[in-house]
């Protein structure tokens, strides 16, 4: 079977997790804050920017209490989003309002959002479609202008730049995932970035019950360490030592997945180029930089699940990703959403992850061929 994507994990992880169990702390410590600090440098800030917690969708959860969105307030998410999302905004008891996306990279635009603005819209959740930029130029001034605050979910966009910059700092929040279906993998993790360091503050002490000092878990506390003060309520969402190792692991691994990635996109583009049937991904602005997170296919011809059976049953595995929110019923959020109707009608999100050989990348590309000659 080919994967659609799949962790590269090796005894570097394994060491460095064998040195956690052996130091007797496997909670929340040293790995934690070196990951938080190699991850700011990576995005080209400081830690007081920077916090982990122990999944992306805590970050989206947590967005909506930290960036001061209320019962009540409109909250503007692209249609193609993650299912976290849609919850973050519902749970905090917000409302729901979707827009439209690019059918082609399946990014929302500023025009999209700019129609479902209202006096009551008092965010934009942005989704960037497999860590491929969202157009920021258009949507900050945007967001400027109506005074909105701009999440961004950079799920997938650990390697991602725009306009020179790593993607996610534009935006007054940011969030990274590291689940086992990403690129930096950990088992669950994530680190967040705030453009307000005051907001960081206030996020470290959310995501740990709103305790003042961290004796919970430091245990610096020279005496009466039973006694504790909060200053807030908060949850409880924080990496551990174990999750960490892997993550460092992982981070040092990077420009080598980065580069396997690439070429495996590269690949596909020269394989499938000459596929009349066929939309290829869209090359990328200047100063922008993809994670090569998907490498998704349009087919122009109403096929795309044809392909996707076909595909499976010769061992390779193909899926679309993100199922629109304005199809999910309990949301109940209707309207007319014609590209992201197109877009997750025609989509296909090809096998990508960096332990393909190049054999595979064949295999895949000439199935394709094969079913274009028979179908198309
Ligand atoms: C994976 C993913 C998430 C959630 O990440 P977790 O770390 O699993 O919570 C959020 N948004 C997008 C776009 C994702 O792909």
């Amino acid at each position: 079977m080919i994967n659609v994507m799949q962790p590269t994990l090796g005894q570097e992880e394994l060491d460095a997790i064998k040195g956690v169990f052996e130091s007797n702390w496997i909670g929340k410590g040293k790995l934690v804050s070196d990951f938080e600090k190699m991850y700011a440098e990576h995005l080209g800030t400081t830690p007081d920017h920077v916090l982990s917690t122990n999944c992306c969708s805590e970050g989206l959860f947590s967005s909506m209490h930290l960036m001061g969105i209320e019962p009540g307030d409109e909250v503007i998410v692209p249609t193609v989003s993650f299912v976290g999302a849609g919850n973050a905004v519902c749970v905090n008891g917000s409302k729901l309002v979707l827009c439209d996306v690019d059918p082609r990279t399946l990014n929302a635009r500023a025009e999209d959002i700019e129609k479902v603005i209202t006096p009551k819209t008092k965010a934009i959740l942005l989704l960037h479609f497999g860590g491929i930029p969202c157009e920021m130029d258009k949507i900050m001034p945007l967001a400027e202008a109506h005074g909105l605050k701009v999440i961004e979910d950079c799920a997938a966009g650990v390697w991602s730049k725009y306009n020179g910059h790593a993607l996610g700092t534009d935006g007054d929040m940011a969030m990274w995932s590291f689940d086992a279906m990403k690129i930096l993998v950990c088992g669950d993790g994530s680190i967040l970035h705030f453009k307000n360091p005051e907001v960081r503050e206030k996020a470290d002490k959310w995501l740990y019950f709103g305790l003042e000092a961290k004796s919970g878990y430091e245990n610096s506390v020279a005496q009466k360490w039973w006694e504790f003060d909060i200053s807030a309520y908060g949850h409880r969402a924080i990496m551990n030592n174990v999750t960490a190792a892997m993550a460092i692991e992982q981070f040092k691994k990077l420009p080598m997945f980065m580069k396997k990635r690439e070429a495996v996109h590269n690949a596909y583009n020269e394989g499938l180029k000459d596929i009349e049937w066929l939309d290829l991904p869209l090359p990328l602005d200047e100063g922008s930089r993809s994670s090569f997170y998907f490498y998704h296919i349009q087919l122009k011809n109403a096929k795309r699940d044809d392909l996707a059976r076909y595909l499976r049953e010769r061992d390779i595995y193909t899926t679309y990703r993100y199922f629109p929110l304005h199809r999910v019923p309990h949301y109940g959020v209707g309207g007319d959403f014609p590209n992201a109707d197109y877009a997750a009608d025609n989509t296909l999100c090809l096998p990508m992850h960096q332990s393909l050989t190049e054999e595979e990348v064949q295999v895949v590309i000439d199935k394709i061929k094969e079913f274009g000659k028979m179908y198309c």
